[in-house]
């Protein structure tokens, strides 16, 4: 449990819970709305749920993919009970499942439905959190900046400077 909470804190806890966050509550959502549409439907939304919550999360892949992968197990597992519930109490007569499944048949079904979830939501995480880095890296300022120096008395120079605004010296 210790080594639990030093990892979320090494991860910045906050944006980490907030990317598991988007990713469980689009993972509900879209598999509450497209689950039962078709397949591509359903892995293009996890794929999207995954991307958000990873971007929200970000920078970094891992990070990315690590929210996502939470998220998505979480979420997949609420869509999962849900379905067993509407599969056990026979309400709405899904397609691909039987009448009366056998504990086997429901576990086949739970496999099906999650381990896609946490992959697509995974990659898509895994990708957000790139782009999020990247877009941060764009925004930072250039680090050349404030790194050049004037040879003559040693001021800090804007790297197009021509002349020192220090000393006056031509630059080198
Ligand atoms: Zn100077």
């Amino acid at each position: 449990m210790r080594s639990l909470t030093r990892f979320v804190r090494a991860q910045r806890g906050a944006s980490l819970a907030a990317g598991a966050v988007v990713t469980f509550l689009l993972v509900l959502f879209f598999s509450l709305a497209f689950g039962w549409v078709n397949p591509l439907a359903s892995v293009a939304a996890l794929f999207l749920a995954g991307l958000l919550g990873g971007y929200v999360t970000g920078p970094g892949a891992r990070r990315g993919a690590t929210a996502a992968f939470i998220g998505a197990l979480v979420g997949g597992a609420l869509a999962v009970a849900g379905l067993i519930v509407i599969i056990t109490s026979g309400i709405y007569p899904l397609p691909f499942v039987p009448e009366n499944p056998s504990a086997l048949e429901v576990a086949g079904l739970v496999a099906a439905a999650v381990l896609p979830a946490l992959f697509f939501a995974t990659v898509g995480g895994m990708i957000g959190g790139i782009l999020r880095e990247r877009r941060e890296r764009a925004l930072a300022p250039p680090p050349s900046l404030a790194v050049t120096r004037c040879e003559h008395c040693g001021a800090p120079l804007p790297s197009e400077a021509v002349y020192c605004p220090q000393c006056g010296v031509r630059r080198l």
